[in-house]
C-alpha cells in the first residue's frame, strides 16, 4: 500500500512546483496490472496535481472529501464530467461523512453539475455515493479507516470540522489530520497510536488559528515529532524541520511505502 502526495501546499499556495494537499492511496490487485487507487481530497488544482502522477480521472475507484473547502472539493466538478463525458461513464465512490453530502450537493457542486445531457442531475447521477459515520469509519481494500471529526474553523458561532483518518494497515497504521487546529490534547492519543503522522502545517508570520502552526507543532514530545511529518504548508522558506526533530516537510510527488 503506497500513499504518494499529488501536493503538499495550502489552499492559496501559489508556488510553481507545488499543488494543494491531495494524496493517492494505491493497493496492488491479484490479477490486475491496475491498482486500486484511493484520492484523498479532490481540490481545485487536482486536474493538474494528477496528471503529473500520470493518472487520469478514471484511474480512481473511489475519492474521499474531508470537509468543503475548494482545496479539497474543487476538483470533484471536473472529476464528475470527466468520467462522464469523456471516459464512458466511469463511477467512482464518493465517501464523506453524511453531514457533508447535502452541503457538498446544494452549496458547492449543483450550480455546476445539476443541468446536464440527461436533464436534472444529482450527486449520484456522477458518483457511488456512500454516507459514512465517524462510529463506523469505512473499509477500503481490506484496510479499514476510521473517520475522525477535528475541529478546523471554530467561530463564536459555529464550527467547521473536517473528518481526519486513521488508518489501519497490515503492518503499519497512519494518521492523517487532513486541516485542523492545533489540538494537543484532543490529538494526543491518535498522535500516541499511529506509527506514522501526516500532519498539516502551517508557516509563515500569520497564524490564522485554523491550521497547526510550525511554531505550535515543535512544541510536541520529541517521540510524536519523530513519526510526524508535515505537509499544507505554504511557499515560505522551510524551518530545518528534521533539526527540530521531526521527519521532515513532504515533497511534492513524494510517497510513503504504507505496508
Ligand atoms: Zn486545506
Ligand atoms: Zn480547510
Amino acid at each position: 500500500m503506497k500513499l504518494t502526495f499529488a501536493g503538499t501546499g495550502s489552499a492559496f499556495c501559489m508556488a510553481a512546483d507545488n499543488f494543494q494537499s491531495n494524496m493517492v492511496l494505491e493497493v496492488e490487485q491479484p490479477g490486475s496490472d491496475q491498482p486500486a487507487r484511493l484520492l484523498i481530497d479532490c481540490g481545485s488544482d487536482a486536474r493538474h496535481s494528477l496528471r503529473n502522477l500520470g493518472h487520469m480521472p478514471n484511474d480512481f475507484d473511489a475519492v474521499y472529501i474531508s470537509h468543503l473547502h475548494s482545496d479539497h472539493i474543487g476538483g470533484l466538478e471536473w472529476m464528475a464530467f470527466a468520467n462522464y463525458f469523456i471516459f464512458e461513464g466511469h463511477r467512482v465512490k464518493l465517501l464523506a461523512v453524511h453531514e457533508l453530502i447535502d452541503p457538498l450537493w446544494e452549496h458547492s457542486l449543483r450550480g455546476g453539475l445539476e443541468i446536464s445531457d440527461k436533464g436534472n442531475s444529482c450527486l449520484s447521477s456522477y458518483f457511488d455515493v456512500q454516507s459514512l459515520t465517524p462510529k463506523d469509519g469505512f473499509d477500503w481494500q481490506e484496510m479499514h479507516f476510521d473517520v475522525i471529526p477535528v475541529e478546523h474553523v471554530v467561530t463564536t458561532q459555529n464550527t467547521m470540522m473536517s473528518y481526519a483518518l486513521f488508518g489501519h494497515g497490515k503492518n503499519k497504521s497512519f494518521f492523517l489530520t487532513t486541516d485542523a487546529i492545533f489540538n494537543r490534547d484532543a490529538h494526543m492519543p491518535l498522535y500516541r497510536k499511529a506509527d506514522i503522522i501526516f500532519q498539516d502545517c502551517e508557516l509563515g508570520p500569520r497564524h490564522s488559528g485554523v491550521h497547526a502552526h510550525y511554531e505550535q507543532l515543535v512544541t510536541l514530545p520529541a517521540e510524536i515529532k519523530a513519526k510526524m511529518w508535515l505537509y499544507h504548508y505554504q511557499a515560505y522558506a522551510k524551518p530545518d524541520a528534521v533539526a527540530d526533530g521531526f521527519c521532515g516537510f513532504i515533497e511534492p510527488g513524494q510517497s510513503f511505502d504504507l505496508g
